[in-house]
C-alpha cells in the first residue's frame, strides 16, 4: 500500500510541476538581464551600515597608508610624492591642517575587495568611507579599479620633479657645506702649523742673537785694527792729553799741600 502511494505523489508533483512550467512557457517574460536592466534602489532605502562602494575624499587624505596596510586582500595602492618647500600651490587639508604630502594614486580594486571595511575604521581623517552606490558592474576586471587621487599625471609628474629638484638643491647646499667646513679646516690647521713655525724661527734667533751680543765684543777686540787717525784727531788727542796730565798734576799739589798741614798740627 505504501508502495503505491509515493508513486502516486511522484507523479503528482511533477504534474504540478509541469502545470506551472507550462503557464510560463507562453507567457510574459520577468527575468532582466543584469546589469542592462535593473531595478534602482533609491539611496534612502539602504541601511546606513551597508557595504557599498569605497570612496576617498582627497581633500581630507594625507596619503598615510594606513587603509592600505589595514586591507586584508592588498586592494588598496597609494602613492605619495612629499610637497617640495617652494611649491606655490598648495591647499590646506579640510581639516585645516598644513598638506605634508601629494598623493599621486590612491586606487582601489573593487574586483578585489570584499567589503570588510577596515579601511574606512583605520583612516585617521575619516577620508575614506562607504558609499551607497552599489550599481557599478562592469565586463572589463580593469575599470573596476577606481584611482581617487585628484592630480592630473601632468601634475603629478610636476610634483615629482618639485620633490626631487628639492632634494637636489638640498644636497648640493649639503656638499658645499662640507667643502666648506673642510677647507675652513684645513686653513685653521695650516694656520696652526704656520703659527708652530714662526715660534722655531724666533726662538732660535732670539738665541743667536743673544749668541751673537755675547761674542760681539770678543770678536771685536780680536778683529779691531789700529785706527789711522788724521792731524787734526791727532792733535786734539794731543790737547786732551796735555789737560789730563795738567789735571793730575794740580791733584797731586792738593794732596802734599793737605798733607803737609796734617803733619804741622
Ligand atoms: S573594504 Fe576591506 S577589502 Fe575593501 S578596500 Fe577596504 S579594507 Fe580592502
Ligand atoms: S584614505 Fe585615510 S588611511 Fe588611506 S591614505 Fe588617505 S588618510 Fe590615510
Amino acid at each position: 500500500m505504501e508502495y503505491f502511494k509515493k508513486i502516486y505523489e511522484g507523479v503528482s508533483t511533477t504534474l504540478t510541476g509541469m502545470k506551472i512550467t507550462l503557464e510560463h512557457l507562453g507567457g510574459k517574460k520577468v527575468t532582466n538581464q543584469y546589469p542592462e536592466i535593473y531595478h534602482p534602489i533609491e539611496s534612502g532605502d539602504m541601511p546606513e551600515t551597508a557595504r557599498n562602494r569605497l570612496f576617498v575624499d582627497m581633500s581630507g587624505c594625507d596619503g598615510c597608508d594606513s587603509c592600505a596596510k589595514a586591507c586584508p586582500i592588498n586592494c588598496i595602492t597609494v602613492e605619495t610624492v612629499r610637497v617640495a618647500p617652494d611649491d606655490p600651490n598648495v591647499p590646506d587639508m579640510n581639516n585645516g591642517k598644513k598638506r605634508k604630502m601629494w598623493v599621486t594614486l590612491h586606487e582601489i580594486d573593487f574586483g578585489k575587495c570584499c567589503f570588510c571595511s577596515l579601511c574606512t575604521l583605520v583612516c585617521p581623517t575619516e577620508a575614506i568611507y562607504m558609499t551607497k552606490e552599489f550599481e557599478y558592474s562592469e565586463f572589463d576586471r580593469e575599470k573596476l579599479k577606481y584611482n581617487f587621487s585628484n592630480l592630473t599625471p601632468d601634475e603629478c609628474e610636476e610634483k615629482k620633479k618639485m620633490w626631487e629638484d628639492h632634494q637636489e638643491a638640498k644636497k648640493r647646499e649639503q656638499e658645499e657645506k662640507k667643502r666648506l667646513e673642510a677647507e675652513a679646516k684645513k686653513a685653521a690647521e695650516e694656520l696652526k702649523a704656520k703659527e708652530a713655525a714662526n715660534t722655531d724661527t724666533s726662538t732660535s734667533e732670539s738665541q743667536s742673537n743673544i749668541t751673537s751680543v755675547t761674542e760681539t765684543p770678543v770678536a771685536a777686540v780680536v778683529e779691531e785694527a789700529p785706527k789711522q787717525l788724521t792731524p787734526e784727531e791727532e792733535a786734539k788727542q794731543k790737547e786732551k792729553e796735555a789737560r789730563r796730565a795738567e789735571n793730575e798734576r794740580k791733584r797731586a799739589e792738593r794732596l802734599a799741600a793737605k798733607a803737609n798741614e796734617e803733619q804741622g798740627s
